[in-house]
């Protein structure tokens, strides 16, 4: 099958979250699979010189967007079995942000009518496009709107990805026809508008011609009113087409057998490394401790959405047990100030790094003991399953993704690979992680299993692309 993957940042050549990890990881576990796939990218300044070096220049083409008739350049890289295509305009793309301009909804309408608009150029006629996302929501529908017809691109079927529904990339009505070139007329049909605003991924949802998302669960859960950001009812009435496939995670980038940032290596056989890793964490954090004294790591966003003001409810009760805590991350004032106070107030129990930092990031998921991503939406969340990969046991509660890839340890029975909560209560999480710290001091030979199982689960990429294809395959 030919596959072309459209997304507003891939990694390792730009990436401001999970999207760009699966935008960098999936398309070459479909290459691997037998199947012929190029992936379409803004070619933003962010974009470094070492990465531009290798890129070939391939053609200019002109893209009509509205009244404006704007220039393309594309350029193009060979990497693991894909086919990256880099979409040059300086105008749009030389910013110094990749999202949070003003313009956005231009910057990407244009992206998206440019990803249509080259596929003659190249000679590259896919059976599929596979669009991720609000940035890249129009290509379903200037697909239906104005390229179906074409002879080129009759028969070409699209697919919609949401990695995370909260972001829809809603405008008003004005920019339609001036900014979009889309015809009014489907505002006034309704067919371009979620509650009065030209929503872009609601048209998406309803114009391409399956739509994925990055868990079951987070499937199930934006049908809801409580999870689906006002657009529980589309899904509804589109879930003869929504797929939920849980992502994977890059098994080489994330190792504890060869992981460039750690100290000592580890593996599942022989777990002695990650003992001088979690020594060599408390050192460079300036905390005391020994194998007995649980570690709770955190990494992530300090959003809302990543749960913190359960963490806030109860942040002095978790710090009153003989534990440490060590945070890395970055985003609301609130959350980075609660955690600098912690710190403040608690100086031989916490570290607050306010900071990103993939050095640290790795550092902590293979010194900590524990895990805790209390999250109260989480799409797919890959946090957790890098934890587990370092044989650090994830304490998350039951949602989404983090519902999908995390099950409670029964002792008795010996199942679980982690430590769960259900409501979104303080207290729930906080009996949870003195559940997980009763088990980590007083149940070594359980906590052995936990450590060992987590590591040699399969979050490869690998099952997910099978999955992705039996979609494509179904169109
Ligand atoms: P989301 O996509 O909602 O941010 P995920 O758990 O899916 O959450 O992915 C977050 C990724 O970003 C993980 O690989 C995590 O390690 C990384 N990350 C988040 N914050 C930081 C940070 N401050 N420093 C380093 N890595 C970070």
């Amino acid at each position: 099958m030919k596959i072309l993957y459209a997304a507003s940042e891939v990694a390792p050549f730009v990436k401001t979250g999970g999207l760009g990890d699966v935008a960098g990881s999936l398309p070459a576990a479909l290459a691997a699979a037998g199947h012929e796939v190029a992936v379409v990218c803004p070619l933003y300044s962010a974009i470094g010189k070492d990465w531009r070096e290798q890129m070939t220049f391939v053609k200019n083409a002109y893209v009509q967007l509205g009244w404006r008739n704007q220039y393309c350049g594309i350029f193009s890289l060979e990497r693991a079995g894909v086919t990256y295509y880099f979409l040059d305009n300086e105008y749009y793309f030389a910013r110094a942000q990749v999202y949070g301009e003003y313009d956005d909804a231009e910057r990407f309408a244009f992206f998206s009518k440019a990803v249509l608009e080259i596929l003659p150029d190249l000679e590259l006629r896919p059976d599929v496009i596979n669009c991720n996302d609000w940035q890249t929501a129009l290509i379903p529908v200037y697909y239906n709107l104005m390229f179906a017809s074409r002879p080129f691109y009759t028969g070409i079927k699209t697919v919609f990805t949401i990695h995370n529904i909260a972001f829809q990339g809603r405008y008003g009505r004005e920019i339609l026809e001036y900014v979009m070139g889309i015809d009014d007329a489907h505002y006034r049909s309704g067919f371009m508008v979620m509650d009065g605003d030209v929503n872009l991924m609601k048209a998406a949802i309803v114009a391409s011609n399956a739509v994925t998302t990055v868990s079951p669960t987070y499937a199930e859960e934006i049908q809801t009113p409580y999870y689906g950001h006002g657009l529980d009812s589309i899904l509804r009435s589109n879930s003869y087409k929504l797929h939920g496939i849980i992502n994977g995670i890059d098994l080489d980038a994330f190792d504890p057998a060869h992981d460039p940032y750690l100290p000592a290596h580890y593996t599942a056989q022989d777990l002695s490394g990650k003992a001088a890793d979690k020594q060599a964490l408390l050192e460079l954090c300036g905390l005391e401790g020994d194998a007995d004294t649980p570690v709770i790591g955190m990494v992530g966003r300090l959003t809302d959405q990543k749960g913190l003001d359960l963490v806030e409810a109860v942040l002095d009760d978790i710090l009153r047990d003989d534990v440490r805590l060590v945070v890395l991350g970055k985003g609301d004032w609130r959350y980075e100030q609660m955690f600098v106070e912690a710190k403040r107030r608690y100086p031989d129990k916490v570290s607050a790094s306010i900071l990103f930092s993939a050095d640290l990031a790795n550092k902590i998921y293979a010194g900590a003991d524990l895990f805790l991503m209390p999250s109260k939406t989480e799409p797919c969340g890959l946090a957790q399953m890098i934890a587990l990969r370092y044989g650090t046991i994830p304490i998350v509660r039951e949602t989404g993704g983090l519902r999908d890839t995390v099950t409670a340890f029964v002792d008795y029975l010996g199942t679980g690979n982690g430590f769960t909560f259900h409501s979104y209560n303080a207290h729930d999480m906080l009996h949870v992680i003195r559940e997980a710290c009763e088990v980590f001091r007083f149940n070594k030979e359980a906590w052995q299993k936990l450590m060992t199982g987590g590591m040699q689960s399969d979050f490869s990429w690998k099952t997910s692309a099978e999955k992705y294809v039996e979609v494509y395959q179904s169109i």
